[in-house]
C-alpha cells in the first residue's frame, strides 16, 4: 500500500450488511436517541468501497453503482462523503478523493448500507492517504457518524449498548444460514423510533439487556436455539408503518424458518435457516408468495470492513 499520494493509487474495501439479532429498545434519552442492548451480527451481503487518489485540491467527488441507487445523494448528504471530510479534518489532510460505491446491501432496508459505506471510507482513506490511525481513533470517527458505522468496521457479531457504538465482541460458532425479503420502498429509521415511542407510550425498561439464551445460542452454534431467541423492539413499530411485514414474516415461518424478524428499522425482514436447502425452500417460498421485491440469502457471521485486492 505505500504509494505515493500523487499516484493515482486506489484502494477498495469490503463492508458487510448487518442483522440485529436481538434488538431492545429503551427510553429516550436528553438526545434524541434510544439507549440500546443489541446482538449485531455481520452476513454476507456485502457494499464495495473504491477510493482512488486524485491530485491535490481537487476535492470529494461521489459516484454509486447497484441496486436502488437512484434514491442516493452525490454530495456531502451522503454519509461516505462526510466521512471522507471527518477523517481528511481529523487528520489534517487535504479532504481529495474519487469515491465510488457498489452497493450489494439494500437502501434504507434496515441493514445498515449508509453505515457500512461510511466504515468502509474510513478505512480505505486511512490506507489510501497512508494516515495510520489507530483501531480506537478509527472507531471514534466512525461513532461520530452514526449509530452502527462503528460495528460495520468491527463485523463477526458483537453485543452493542449506548445508542449502538459501544461494542463488545460475542463469542459465535458454527456459521449460520439466512434468508433476506427485501422491500420495494425504505422506512426511515428516525420514523420507526418514533413510532416505538408512540406504539409503547410510557412503558419502557429503563436498562434494556441481552438475554442470556442468545449469547448461549451463539456460542454454542446452535441454530435451533438462536431462531427461538431472536427478538427486535422495533418490529411492531416497523409493522405498523408496513402491515404488509407480518405477511411476509408469516410466509417464512410457513416455510420452516427456524426464527424470522424484522431487520433493524426494517423494512427487510430476516429469516434463520437450519441449513442451505432450508435455505433455499424459504427463499422459493417468499418469491412464489410475491411479498416482497426479491430475496437474497447470505451466511453470517463474516468480518467488518477489510481492503481487498
Ligand atoms: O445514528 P444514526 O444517525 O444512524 O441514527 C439515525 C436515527 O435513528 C437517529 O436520528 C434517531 O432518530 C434514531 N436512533 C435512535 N436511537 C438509536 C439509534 C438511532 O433513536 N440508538
Amino acid at each position: 500500500m505505500a504509494m505515493d499520494r500523487q499516484s493515482g493509487a486506489s484502494v477498495t474495501v469490503r463492508v458487510p450488511a448487518k442483522v440485529n439479532l436481538q434488538l431492545a429498545v429503551g427510553p429516550r434519552r436528553a438526545d434524541g436517541y434510544h439507549e440500546l442492548a443489541t446482538v449485531f451480527h455481520a452476513v454476507s451481503l456485502f457494499d464495495d468501497v473504491r477510493t482512488r487518489q486524485v491530485a491535490p485540491g481537487s476535492g470529494i467527488s461521489l459516484t454509486i453503482s447497484g441496486e436502488g441507487v437512484s434514491e442516493l445523494p452525490l454530495d456531502e448528504t451522503n454519509l461516505a462523503w462526510r466521512a471522507a471530510l471527518l477523517l481528511a479534518e481529523h487528520a489534517g489532510v487535504s479532504a481529495d478523493v474519487e469515491l465510488h460505491l457498489h452497493k450489494g446491501i439494500p437502501v434504507a432496508g434496515g441493514m445498515a448500507g449508509g453505515s457500512a459505506d461510511a466504515a468502509g471510507v474510513l478505512v480505505a482513506c486511512d490506507a489510501l492517504w497512508q494516515l495510520g490511525l489507530s483501531r480506537e481513533e478509527l472507531m471514534a470517527l466512525a461513532a461520530q457518524l452514526g449509530s452502527d458505522v462503528p460495528f460495520a468496521v468491527h463485523g463477526g457479531t458483537a453485543i452493542g449498548t449506548g445508542r449502538g457504538e459501544q461494542l463488545l465482541s460475542a463469542l459465535s460458532r458454527g456459521v449460520f444460514e439466512w434468508v433476506f425479503a427485501l422491500a420495494d420502498k425504505g422506512l426511515s429509521t428516525t420514523d420507526i423510533y418514533a413510532e416505538c415511542d408512540r406504539l409503547r407510550g410510557g412503558k419502557v425498561i429503563a436498562t434494556p439487556v441481552v438475554p442470556p439464551e442468545i449469547m448461549q445460542a451463539l456460542r454454542a452454534g446452535d441454530a435451533l436455539a438462536l431462531g427461538a431467541a431472536l427478538y427486535n423492539d422495533l418490529q411492531a413499530a416497523a409493522i405498523s408503518l408496513r402491515p404488509v411485514l407480518a405477511q411476509v414474516l408469516e410466509v417464512g415461518e410457513v416455510y420452516g424458518a427456524l426464527g424470522a424478524i424484522v431487520s433493524g428499522s426494517g423494512p427487510t425482514c430476516a429469516f434463520l435457516a437450519a441449513d442451505e436447502e432450508q435455505a433455499l425452500d424459504i427463499a422459493v417460498g417468499l418469491t412464489s408468495a410475491g411479498v416482497c421485491r426479491t430475496v437474497k440469502r447470505a451466511t453470517g457471521a463474516v468480518p467488518g470492513a477489510r481492503i481487498v485486492a
